[in-house]
Formats: structure tokens, sequence, C-alpha cells
């Protein structure tokens, strides 16, 4: 199957092919002509999928009939959670639309709304925005929605699970009641069902493989190490294999910092992104690692979503991450388009109760190594995980509402905490899931000998609070797709 055979338009075809792209991937297979045919569309992919494609290729199709936007006007509005995945729509837009005459713009927080409303007097045929910023420019009558012919939610579980439902319903009703509605979605949890009855007529229904089943092309490897040891023993990887745009992950924003700044001093080039960086300085950031001028990007889970860079080779879990989830989602960001990558993490002993929700999670017991040098203290004891919530409260004070900590985008509406959405305030510290899950830790015989059995966990009941917490929280995001 070709693009051509998708039924869009030779100019399209010309730069989807131009851009190295051969062959629709799955997603792109069945979107396309689903929204050609002008119904709605109700999409299950992850990053990674090409589903950015899926919708982008037939929206530029759709609106090459019809009347260009007029001033303030928008013919086509795509919603995402994030400014990088806004920015990199959009440059999809552009990317795919380069031999149509169709115009497109960005629009998110964290940066000088005046140009913003200069760019939509003149009217816009694809506008991709973030909700907060949205809102801010139509309250200034910036920009008028009444005729957007085609709506897109990219990855509405994300925006749900950051607190923008009411954002978006709102944006909702400033749109005309005639139009396309496209919503693509990695989970489809109870809310997301209930945003897409409300939202969506009779729509086509597709969903493609979760990430989670394509992980097998990305090499897993876990370094036990002591919690103290980990950004020598990190330093120590990088210098000794050579390794080159390294994405690593910590689990706060305090964490990311003292880390770049660790590996500075190590005259490795390492900088941060999340959620209190600048939008200048994220978008700095992230060309010099794209162009490897930097070494190495460290980020938080929500910092880095929809950061898209093909063919990266290393991802380090320098922190595991609270939802198993999101270690599929950070792996990911490996091996796309069939290139091998590696995944490494580095647990300590606080970490092995959230190390057995992800082998639960992705159904495979992940291989353990331990580096001559950095072997963990086996008689260690855990400490509680410091959560990102708590992170915010200690910086910021309480959170009043949903909103002041959820939007990580530094939209002026929502402040720029990056607290997390996925992650609920007021959530007990995690020590792991209790002793009496142990049997069900594989191959325990393997990970005493590395040190990392789940033994030195704290000894909670059995699926008490946090874990039963996380148990029902899994199930709401794993059971429902
Ligand atoms: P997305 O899921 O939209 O974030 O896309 C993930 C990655 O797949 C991006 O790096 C795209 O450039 C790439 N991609 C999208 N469509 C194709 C295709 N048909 N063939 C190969 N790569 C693609």
């Amino acid at each position: 199957m070709s693009f051509a055979e998708l039924g869009l338009s030779e100019a399209i075809v010309r730069a989807v092919t131009e851009n190295g792209y051969t062959q629709p991937t799955p997603i792109q297979a069945q979107a396309i002509p689903a929204v050609l045919k002008g119904g709605d569309l109700l999409a299950g992919a992850q990053t990674g999928t090409g589903k950015t494609a899926g919708f982008t290729l037939p929206m530029l199709e759709r609106l090459l009939s019809g009347q260009r936007a007029a001033p303030r006007q928008v013919r086509a509005l795509v919603l995402t959670p994030t400014r990088e995945l806004a920015a990199q729509v959009e440059e999809s837009v552009r990317t795919y639309g380069k031999y149509v005459k169709l115009s497109s713009a960005v629009i998110f927080g964290g940066v000088n709304i005046n140009p913003q409303i200069q760019r939509l007097e003149r009217g816009v045929d694809i506008l991709v925005a973030t909700p907060g910023r949205l809102l801010d420019l139509l309250q200034q009558g910036a920009v008028d929605l009444k005729k957007v012919e085609i709506l897109v939610l990219d990855e509405a579980d994300r925006m749900l699970d950051m607190g923008f439902i009411r954002d978006i319903k709102r944006i909702l009703v400033l749109l005309p009641p005639q139009r396309q509605n496209l919503l693509f979605s990695a989970t489809f949890s109870d809310e997301i069902k209930a945003l897409a009855d409300g939202l969506l007529n009779n729509p086509a229904m597709i969903e493609v493989a979760r990430r989670n089943s394509t992980i097998e092309i990305v090499s897993q490897k876990i370094y036990g190490v002591d919690r103290d040891q980990k950004h020598k023993l990190l330093t120590h990887l990088i210098t000794e294999r050579n390794w080159f745009q390294v994405l690593v992950f910590t689990r706060t924003k305090h964490g990311a910092n003292k880390l770049a700044e660790q590996l500075n001093k190590a005259d490795i080039s390492a900088m941060a992104i999340h959620g209190n960086k600048s939008q200048a300085a994220r978008t700095r950031a992230l060309a010099e690692f794209k162009s490897s001028k930097l070494q190495v990007l460290v980020a938080t889970d929500i910092a880095a979503r929809g950061i898209d860079i093909d063919q990266l080779p290393h991802v380090v879990n320098y922190d595991l991450p609270n939802v198993p989830e999101d270690y599929v989602h950070r792996i990911g960001r490996t091996g796309r388009a069939g290139a091998t990558g590696e995944a490494v993490s580095l647990v300590c002993v606080d970490e092995h109760g959230l190390l057995r929700d992800i082998e639960r999670f992705i159904k495979r017991e992940i291989t353990r190594e331990v580096v001559a040098g950095f072997e963990p203290d086996p008689n260690a004891k855990a400490q509680p995980i410091q959560l990102r919530s708590q992170e915010h409260r200690q910086r910021s004070g309480p959170r009043t509402n949903n909103r002041s900590g959820a939007q990580p985008n530094g939209d002026k509406r929502g402040g720029s905490s990056g607290a997390g959405g996925r992650q609920q305030a007021g959530k007990p510290a995690r020590s792991g899931s209790g002793q009496s899950t142990q049997a069900a830790a594989p191959q325990r015989s393997q990970t005493q000998r590395t040190g990392l059995s789940s033994s030195t966990n704290s000894g909670r009941p059995a699926l008490g609070g946090q874990a039963a917490a996380n148990a029902n929280q899994q199930r709401r995001r794993s059971g429902q797709r």
C-alpha cells in the first residue's frame, strides 16, 4: 500500500516521499482513508506509531478544497498537551504541506503573546495550540473558531491527565457544531470514553499496537547501583562506552538540574529540560541535542513528552518512573522506526518496588547487571522516594487546585510547575509493594546475585496504601484499552 493509493494528492505524496517515507505505518494506513471520508475518528495510538502524519496528511488533503482562512479565522485546530508536541506537530504540517498553499501556525504559553496575536490576525488554515494559551488568545479576541472544519485532540489522555479537561470544554463550545472531530489517545480510560462520547459522532475506531508490544527491539538492561553512586556510574558508562546522544530521565526537576551540573563537571556536555525552564532554553537544548552538539539531555517525563528524535541510540532511566507506563514511553524513544536502541536503568535499593511493577507491566524480566567498581551494598536500606508532587509542594506551597500544578507547559494560565498531572497530589512516598507480593518477583536467584532483590523494601502490608493506588491506576490505564 502506498500513500498515493490511500487517496492523497500528488503534492502531498511528493512531500511525504521527500521526507523519506515510502510506506504508510499501520495507523496511517487506517486513519488516512477514514479521515478522508470526512467522518469522526477515535484512534488508539501512541507517539512513535506515525500518528502525526496519520491525521496531518488527510487533514491537509481535506483543506485543499474550500476557502482559505479569513482574518483571525482557523480551519483546522489541533490541540496538544505540551509545547514540544505542538511545535512538532506544526513542523510536520509544514513538512507535509510543503507543496500546497495552506498556512499554519503554532501557539503555546511561556513565550511572548504579541507575535502570536499578529500571526492570527492574518488567519490560519491549520492552528496547532496548547489549550491554555489558546484560551488567552480567544479571550483577547485574537482568534475566532467559528469556521473550524476539523478538530484534532492529540494525546487526549495526556491532556486529561494534565488537567486540561475544563479548558478543552471551554474551547469546544466555541466551535461550530458541524465539523469533523479526530481524537487520538494512547489509552482509553473512562474519562477518555466520556470525552469521546460527548465529542464524536458515530466515529470510525482504529487502534494500533501499543508501544509495549514493540519494545522487543529495544535492548533493556538494569544496572544495580547505590543511590549516591548513580551519577558516577552514569559518567563512567558515557565515557567508557563513548555514548553520544544520551537522553537521561530523572524523576524531579531538581534532580535533572543537579545531574546536568555533575555531568558538566565531568566534562560531559549536558543540559536539563523541565517545566521550570524557559521555552527558549528548552528549544535550544533540544536543538543542540538533535544536532549532536550536546552529548546528554537530562529530562523529566513531562518535559520529554513528544520529543521526537529519530535514531536516538541511548535512553537512561537515572531514576525509575513512578508509573510503569512511563517506562514504556521513555524507552520507546529509542528503537524507533525499526532502529535498534539501548535503554538502561540505574536502579538503587529504593526502587525495587517500582522495578517489579514495571516488569509486571511489560510482562518480562529485564536483564540485571552490575558494573565492576559500582556494586551495590547488599545491606543498603530502602528510603522513601521523593515524588514530583512533593517537590512541587516543598518549593511552592500546597496546590490549591488541579490546574495550579497541572500544566507543565509553562502556560501562564496554569503555572509552570511541571508537577505532573499523572502524579496525584498528596500521594504518599512509595517504597515498594510489600513483601507478600515477592513470590511473583521474577527469577529471584538472579536478582539476589546482583543485589537487586525486592526483599530490601520496607515490608509494608501487601498492596496497602500506595501500592493499591498504583494497582488501581494501572488497572485504569491498562485494563480498558
Ligand atoms: P509520531 O508517532 O507521529 O510521533 O511519529 C513517530 C516517528 O515516525 C517520527 O519520527 C516520524 O518522522 C516517523 N514516521 C512517520 N511516518 C512514517 C512512515 N510512514 N515511515 C517511516 N517513518 C515514519
